[in-house]
């Protein structure tokens, strides 16, 4: 999964979950494991405790103080990559899938366009999933503000 840290809903982050399962086939739900970027704030954070409160496992892809260092803004990037690379290596194994829990971009001084993009974190990794072959769901929660005003 990835999302941004204005995520809050944790009603849809279950959803997701269960609608993921069930497309799988209940029965064939043997050992679910959740690849996270590890955030302790929005969708990681929610993703995380929802998991760890059905007793599943989590493989926790945390930005490392010694890659901030080194690659500065760039750190989650990188990582977002290391998390693809690392789930499309179970395609043999597992069904695979990513969810991308999206809030809108509403940094004021983000010109990108559209406006009202997902958050630029969460875009990345989900477009990386996509170059991967990995199938992507993006879940966007309607509570969040929507488009902000182009002008
Ligand atoms: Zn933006």
């Amino acid at each position: 999964m990835t999302g941004s840290r204005a995520w809050r809903s944790e009603r849809l982050v279950r959803d997701a979950f269960n609608d993921a399962f069930r497309s799988w086939g209940l029965e064939s739900v043997t050992r679910p494991l959740l690849v996270s970027g590890h955030c302790r704030d929005g969708a990681d954070a929610i993703a995380e405790r929802v998991w760890n409160g059905a007793g599943f496992e989590i493989e926790p892809f945390a930005v490392s103080p010694d890659s901030w260092r080194r690659h500065g803004r760039r750190a989650p990037l990188r990582r977002n990559q290391a998390m693809v690379d690392f789930v499309a290596a179970q395609r043999d194994r597992a069904e695979v899938l990513c969810i991308g829990f999206a809030a809108r971009c509403t940094l004021e001084t983000c010109h990108r366009i559209p406006p009202g993009h997902v958050t630029h974190g969460t875009g990345d990794c989900m477009s990386k999933a996509l170059q991967a072959g990995i199938e992507v769901r993006e879940v966007n929660d309607p509570q969040l503000p929507p488009l902000r005003s182009a002008s």
